[in-house]
């Protein structure tokens, strides 16, 4: 029995599209699974909150996905494109549709008017779906319905709207070829092993020249005339081929290979490949070391320059300090700031240094004064400490000044 390969692109291919207009939807204790919170400037990413203060941590997540991307492009080729692209789905979403229409379009043109606004909905529904990677769906509806969506929100809405109404209306395929860059960027990350499709070399004069292997390719190319930039691996001929070859009771000619046999390939876990695999899998670690690790809070100082070091009638000098504390944690927290000194000297701290009442991810600037009696030698005598509880939380050392 001839077996095709069609069945499984697009299950594979309509839920990768499933799966991206669902992240929005999903919560993580509370919060967005993945999601770019831009007045907080924060990355929810998988139950974690990223600060752009952390930029260690954004970085690494963006090294992932860049090493992640030429690791698959090197072994697997552009099955990205042909099988999981949302592009891809986009077009054939649009040629189907295009398909059930055009017979009707020819006998009423209301029909081509139904085509435009399917169109114009996916267009909506693709440009929110984008959207909501930044706004909650929720409230993406709420501030839609309110007219309260905002100047860079609404823009972005209307821009991506316009662009995927074009591509679905009159680009399409041909954004795959003309278009996207990643058909260029495989070319550097390709090598002799990478998974392509072929006419298998050894059974080409099997071929009877029906030609239905390029009747039925999307980027219009010629699969017997060996590897081109154009093809997307999405297995379109090699099921044609073997649909053909049934009829005369032998195998299909066209087959995935990890390497063409010509180019004597074969071995997808070579030293490059596995290096790729390598870095990414240390970036991961480190990514999931750096998160165990993180502090749930960080305290940062420096001195208040706008006021002068003031010695008091009674010898003790004062100093003046401001603080920033940032609530990395995902739920609300109350600290407090508290002082201990070394050597025996003394030093109080006065300002809103209690009960700090922090939200998930809030700052707060707070701007105190130390009162130390005079705290002879160098160094740095004493240590600010954040509280929350009996917790120390963190900890920093306060470089003082004497008069
Ligand atoms: S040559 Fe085959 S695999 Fe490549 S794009 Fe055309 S139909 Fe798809
Ligand atoms: S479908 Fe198969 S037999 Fe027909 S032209 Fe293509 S490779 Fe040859």
């Amino acid at each position: 029995m001839t077996t095709f390969i069609a069945p499984q692109r697009k299950l594979i291919q309509w839920l990768s599209t499933l799966l991206l207009l669902l992240i929005p939807f999903v919560q993580v204790g509370g919060d967005s699974l993945l999601r770019l919170d831009a007045p907080s400037r924060t990355l929810l990413f998988f139950g974690t909150s990223l600060r752009i203060e952390e930029f260690s941590l954004v970085l690494l997540v963006i090294l992932i996905m860049v090493f992640m991307f030429l690791f698959i492009t090197m072994v697997f080729g552009r099955v990205w494109c042909g099988w999981l692209c949302p592009q891809t789905t986009l077009s054939d979403l649009a040629e189907y549709l295009i398909s059930r229409m055009q017979p009707l379009i020819l006998v009423k043109p209301l029909a081509m008017v139904a085509t435009q606004l399917l169109f114009l909905s996916l267009s909506f529904l693709v440009a929110a779906n984008l959207i909501w990677y930044f706004i909650p769906p929720p409230e993406f509806f709420e501030r839609l319905l309110h007219g309260r969506l905002g100047m860079v929100a609404s823009i972005s809405l209307s821009a991506t709207m316009l662009l995927v109404y074009l591509d679905l209306a009159f680009v399409r395929r041909l954004f795959c070829s003309s278009v996207c860059p990643y058909g260029r960027i495989q070319l550097m990350t390709t090598d002799r092993n990478t998974l392509v499709l072929e006419l298998n070399p050894q059974r080409a004069g099997d071929c009877i020249r029906c030609g239905s292997c390029t009747r039925v390719c999307p980027t219009g190319i010629d699969i017997r005339d060996g590897l081109q930039i154009e093809c997307i691996n999405c297995g379109r001929c090699l099921d044609a081929c073997r649909g053909v070859m049934a009829k005369l009771g032998k195998t299909g000619l066209i087959h995935y290979t990890f390497g063409s046999r010509e180019t004597e390939g074969g071995r997808p876990l070579n030293i490059r490949s596995l290096l790729l695999g390598g870095v990414v899998i240390a970036l991961c670690g480190a990514l999931a070391a750096s998160i165990i690790t993180r502090k749930e809070a960080t305290l940062k100082i420096r001195r208040n320059d706008a006021v002068q070091v003031q010695r008091l009638a009674d010898g003790r000098l004062v100093n003046f300090f401001t603080v920033f504390i940032q609530n990395r944690s995902k739920y609300a927290a109350i600290y407090d700031l508290k002082v201990t000194t070394a050597n025996g000297h003394t030093a109080e701290l006065l300002g809103p240094v209690s009960g700090i009442r922090l939200a998930a991810n809030d700052n707060r600037r707070i701007d105190l004064v130390l009162r130390f009696s005079s705290a002879s030698g160098s160094g740095a005598p004493f240590t600010l400490l954040l509280m929350r509880g009996a917790t120390r939380v963190a900890t920093v050392p306060l470089q003082i000044l004497e008069k």
